[in-house]
């Protein structure tokens, strides 16, 4: 345990739960056989989205996470005592972004630290006369380069049980890892070629443009505006609404869906019951909730 370590409250019963299921996971057992039903049970409770899944894709869902806890170390800081329902609620999520990937789910990912509720983080900001300020904010999640993602239990919870509401933390976090795999932290991740890239460095540029232009001029929209911070905030709130208000955005948004689609390798609108298809239609821009004070 290093001194970063040390100063974060780390609990050692935390860690020993997650030793154990993986433990489990990387028994000689094919994942399947030791995915309990109990699990089901509390995915299906605390992660409501999971429940509308078709079953080939919840199987898969079940390989990853038991993949992502194999690979992934769990801690629990400022006091937390980790359980089995926090870390599979974690993996869940993350996993359901990387569903189709072989290999491991996030392969420079090495740490989730996971605090109770909102945790403070010291920010550095240089200005253009190179004068450094220090400042200290109050996070609900945060996401390194470095293969560290910092997650907010209670924020994590309440997200997913929010399924339609377009926040959840662990989508965002877990997008700006898939952000930096390759290098920048730039909205765009990792995609299959050139012409992948121009697709989505097109699409990206003119629906950023034009969402700056509408949060400028007040205009409420299908994403939170905390995505007009930059392209890589774009990318990681584009994905929340992906899968929480995937009918908004793809009527409102239909090129940015159809990029997020491709990449994802998933449809969330199937996901949904018939009558949330077209839920509140004449309210899809009205979600626009201030995150002032939340870096994330
Ligand atoms: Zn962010």
């Amino acid at each position: 345990m290093n001194e970063m370590e040390a100063s974060r409250g780390l609990s050692k019963v935390g860690s020993m739960i997650w030793q154990k299921l993986k433990s489990l996971f990387g028994g000689a057992a094919a994942i399947p056989e030791v995915f309990r039903e109990e699990w089901i049970a509390l995915l299906e409770k605390n992660v409501p989205l999971y429940e509308r899944l078709p079953e080939d894709l919840r199987l898969c869902l079940h390989e990853q996470i038991g993949h992502f806890i194999g690979t992934v170390r769990f801690e629990g800081c400022g006091g937390l005592e980790l359980t089995e329902d926090m870390i599979l609620t974690v993996a869940a999520q993350a996993c359901l972004l990387v569903v189709h990937r072989g290999g491991k789910p996030y392969p420079k990912l090495k740490v989730v630290y996971l605090y109770p509720s909102t945790f403070s983080s010291v920010m550095k900001q240089v200005d253009a006369y190179g004068m450094v300020t220090e400042g200290v904010v109050h996070r609900l999640g945060e996401s390194w380069g470095l293969g560290t993602v910092v997650l907010a239990w209670d924020s994590v919870s309440q997200g997913a049980r929010n399924m339609a509401d377009g926040g959840n933390v662990t989508f965002h976090e877990f997008a700006h890892q898939l952000d930096h795999e390759d290098g920048s932290t730039d909205g765009a991740p990792g995609l299959p070629g050139p012409g992948a890239y121009r697709s989505w460095a097109r699409v990206f540029q003119e629906n950023y443009d034009d969402f700056l232009e509408r949060t400028e001029a007040g205009r409420k929209t299908v994403l939170d505006s905390y995505a007009a911070t930059n392209p890589a905030e774009f990318f990681a709130v584009a994905t929340e609404t992906f899968f929480e208000k995937p009918g908004q955005l793809f009527r409102k948004r239909p090129e940015l869906y159809d990029e997020m689609m491709r990449f994802y390798g998933l449809d969330p609108r199937g996901w949904l019951r018939p009558n949330e298809h077209d839920a509140k239609p004449d309210q899809e821009e009205g979600f626009q909730e201030s995150r002032a004070g939340f870096g994330k």
